[in-house]
């Protein structure tokens, strides 16, 4: 049996309840497959891949809070420090009822190869709870969120493990999160990544993965022949990820024709109005019925469907899994051109084989979303240096990173004889600069 055949049936045999991790573990695997043949001695010696697929540790704890009510709950707290080969562990943290040790392994693991890919020093890490923040008061959060720091901070630091926002947590939740680690530290250190401006955060962090997305995508389209110039775009996601993307799409001359949150999907023929999708979704955190009730030409429909509208390009910016095989079909009978991730492993493996072998452009989350920690770790820098950069400055940086990747990938499948598989060229590219790290530093 071969080394990555052995290594991935003792993955699904160790993490048999955990289908995301598999599902990750299994991609990135079979598309370094070439490279492991070639070095396959070399790194069975050494263990590379049985390690590359243990994180190096999770810590699990208890986090109490009390709602207004005075009523106390209990809900599971999480970091899962993957890998530090290249830089002090790096990746957000999410509150979702979903969250369990499985999504943050397989949050982890891609973090590692896409901070890799960013081409600046961060390792891989992923955190979390079961946490919901949907419906709860500000002071809810608050004081959910001192309750996690005061666990977290013990494991975390600017040199050890930098965490950042990601579904659920945003701005307030990493005010609130900075403030408890300060009180609990008594250091003002850049311990989170997506701070307020007034606090050390970054410019253009905000929008980065969003904008990132879309400097990738143009990137990607010109190594192709083709441009977003009145493109027509559906988006789904009305988070942050999906909102900037929207707004960076339509500034680059596409038009985006829908949204989509957890409880249903938005068709606006006219192109979505982003700012009325942010008065909606940051401010009012209100529903999509809410951006349908202010656009009579807009359509509001229940449950899932973005994928049904035809586009020239699709970008999945809400979580992982939600376009599968039968929305791929979809999207290639519609005409379709290309894919590209905002969300992490929106698409399922079936659906994302079914879109390559259709001659649809596709770039995986790795890639193409990594626009949001590359500005977290320009974030990290300027902490540093204790200097704040312009907007201007740091929106160039993350153009040329993101450009810089499309390039790195598109090269690396080259490399393998794999031209255009942009899946392989994002794994590939990401494992070499992992791997050599770790192999240059001894076996651990
Ligand atoms: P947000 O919480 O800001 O937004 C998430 C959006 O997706 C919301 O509109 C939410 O709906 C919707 N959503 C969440 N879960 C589900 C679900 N199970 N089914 C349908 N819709 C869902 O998160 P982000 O925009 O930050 O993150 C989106 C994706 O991008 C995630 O995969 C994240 O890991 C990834 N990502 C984020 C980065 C960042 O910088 N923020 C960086 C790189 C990747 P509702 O409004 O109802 O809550």
């Amino acid at each position: 049996m071969s080394y990555v055949d052995e290594v991935l049936e003792s993955v699904k045999k160790k993490n048999a309840g955990e289908p995301e991790f598999i599902q990750a573990v299994t991609e990135v695997l079979e598309s370094i497959r070439v490279v492991v043949d070639a070095h396959e001695e070399e790194y069975r010696k050494v263990a590379l891949l049985e390690r590359l697929v243990e994180p190096d540790r999770i810590i699990t704890f208890r986090v109490p809070w009390t709602d207004d009510k005075g009523e106390v709950h209990v809900q599971r707290g999480y970091r899962v420090q993957f890998n530090n080969a290249i830089g002090p562990y790096k990746g957000g943290l999410r509150f979702h009822p979903s969250v369990y040790q499985g999504i943050l392994k397989f949050l982890g693991f891609e973090q590692t190869f896409k901070n890799a890919l960013t081409t600046l020093p961060i390792g891989g890490g992923k955190g979390g709870s079961d946490f919901d923040p949907h419906g709860k008061s500000d002071n809810e959060v608050m004081r959910f969120c001192q309750s996690f720091m005061t666990e977290l901070y013990k494991y975390i630091g600017a040199d050890v493990d930098v965490p950042a926002g990601d579904i659920g947590v945003g701005g307030r939740e990493v005010g609130y999160l900075f403030g408890q680690y300060k009180r609990l530290t008594n250091t003002y250190e850049g311990i989170l990544t997506g701070k307020g401006l007034t606090f050390g955060g970054s410019l253009i962090r905000t929008q980065a993965t969003g904008y990132g997305l879309l400097y990738h995508t143009v990137e990607i389209l010109k190594l192709n022949g083709q441009s977003l110039k009145d493109a027509v775009c559906a988006v789904s996601g009305a988070g942050n990820v999906a909102t900037y993307a929207i707004e960076k799409a339509q500034e680059l001359g596409a038009k985006v024709v829908t949204c989509s949150d957890s409880t249903g999907w938005i068709y606006d023929p006219d192109g979505i109005d982003v700012e009325l999708l942010k008065e909606v979704k940051e401010v009012r955190r209100a529903r999509l019925t809410e951006y349908k009730a202010e656009r009579p030409n807009a359509e509001y429909h229940e449950g899932k469907g973005v994928w049904t509208v035809k586009c020239d390009y699709a970008f999945p910016c809400a979580t992982q899994n939600e376009l599968e095989l039968e929305d791929a079909k979809t999207l290639v009978a519609n005409g379709c051109k290309g894919v590209f991730e905002g969300a992490n492993m929106p698409t399922t493996l079936d659906a994302t084989k079914y879109l390559q072998e259709n001659g649809v452009l596709f770039t995986p989350g790795k890639a193409s979303n990594a626009g949001g920690v590359a500005t977290s770790a320009l974030e990290m820098t300027q902490n540093s240096e204790r200097l704040s950069w312009s907007a201007e400055e740091v929106d160039t940086r993350l153009k040329m990173i993101m450009t810089g990747i499309a390039d790195t990938i598109a090269e690396a499948a080259d490399r393998y004889g794999m031209t255009g598989n942009y899946v392989a060229g994002a794994n590939i590219a990401g494992f070499e600069k992992v791997a050599e790290a770790m192999i240059a530093q001894g076996v651990y």
